[in-house]
């Protein structure tokens, strides 16, 4: 059960205890156990990072277009206790917390580019692991810019951090351990994979995608004991992604249905929205359409192609069947419509 649920449990136990009028000391033996419970499900989360597997978890899966189902782009790599998390869309901190992922352990964040539906979420994330008991300071790595952004995060939350220390004193929340330091990675040529991160036997490589006039953005790629994970963000169909992705046992591609996306933006202009219509038009030649991701996995010989950063929103199973249209026409593998919370582990090979 999800420490939230037993949140919920033990609030309920409380009312129902207060109702059938239960002693003090009975309705603290409930509270008790809920917390005890919190704390356990706290530790189980930390035993992940001694799991041999390569997991994967879908923090947020969709992109930056309000959306009930599926938060703003996110995605945890958990590996030889490594704790990485690649890009951090609005409320995506939260998720982590809610799907029981090692918090305190956070090593180091990803970015693959600067657009807010990418980023929103750095500051709690920072100031979030590091309040849960996080160790050293925060390694965030991306493409040039990532600096600017990481000291603008930085002084927005200073002031907080300055009074949480005051309140509960530098034992409990090192300012040793409480800054994010920037790491910019530096790809000059798209068919280059840059190395930039290697410890406890997980490789990470970064390589220059197409979501141009955003530049640079990068793509991720994980590698660990044989198993491959690769993360596009957000790009066009560049003729190097398939290269970037080879072999990968799951390709995690962003995907914006062209066909949904186009009729969106003919009908907001049909509807007097030509503000709105213009920049659902606009979004069109930054992304790619899940036909192409199919196509760019086919080349790259990935096992299993699975899509995030999921645009427009998909509310219903007609949404989703428009979306996937096509890809199983030109893709041999498994597909994938990623959701919030989806959990892959992959099996040491060597
Ligand atoms: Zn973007
Ligand atoms: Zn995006």
């Amino acid at each position: 059960m999800m420490r939230r649920e037993w949140i919920i449990l033990a609030c309920l136990s409380l009312v129902a205890s207060m109702a059938l009028s239960c002693t003090t000391d009975q309705v603290d033996s409930v509270m008790k156990r809920g917390i005890k419970r919190m704390l356990e499900d706290r530790a189980e989360a930390m035993d992940m990072l001694k799991d041999p597997d390569m997991q994967v978890i879908l923090v947020g899966s969709g992109g930056p277009l309000d959306n009930e189902e599926r938060l703003a782009s996110c995605t945890a790599v958990i590996a030889g206790g490594e704790f990485i998390v690649v890009d951090l869309g609005a409320g995506t901190w939260r998720n982590v917390n809610l799907l029981n992922l090692p918090s305190a352990g956070l090593s180091a964040v990803f970015l693959t580019h600067f657009h807010s539906d990418h980023i929103a979420d750095l500051g709690e994330t920072d100031f979030g692991s590091w309040t849960q008991g996080r160790k050293t300071n925060l390694d965030v790595y991306g493409p040039e810019g990532v600096d600017q952004v990481v000291r603008g995060f930085s002084m927005a939350y200073a002031l907080d951090k300055k009074y949480r220390i005051a309140h509960h004193g530098e034992d409990i929340v090192p300012p040793g351990a409480s800054a994010m330091v920037s790491h910019t990675i530096d790809v000059k040529d798209p068919d280059e994979a840059v190395l930039f991160f290697d410890r406890n036997g997980v490789k990470a490589y970064a390589f220059l995608v197409d979501h141009s006039p955003v530049v640079p953005a990068v793509g991720y790629r994980f590698e660990h004991k044989g198993n491959v994970v690769v993360i596009t963000g957000d790009t066009v169909k560049t003729p190097t992604l398939a290269k970037h992705a080879k072999d990968a046992d799951i390709l995690i591609s962003e995907g914006l249905s062209m066909r949904a996306v186009k009729l969106l933006s003919e009908t907001l202009a049909e509807e007097n929205q030509p503000r709105l219509s213009k920049i659902m038009k606009d979004v069109l030649d930054y992304h790619i359409d899940p036909v192409q991701a199919g196509e760019v996995a086919q080349e790259a010989g990935a096992k299993k192609l699975v899509f995030n950063h999921v645009v427009p929103p998909i509310t219903n199973r007609i949404a989703k069947s428009i979306f996937l249209s096509g890809v199983k026409d030109v893709y041999d593998g498994e597909v994938i419509l990623g959701e919030d919370g989806m959990r892959f582990a992959l099996a040491p090979k060597e």
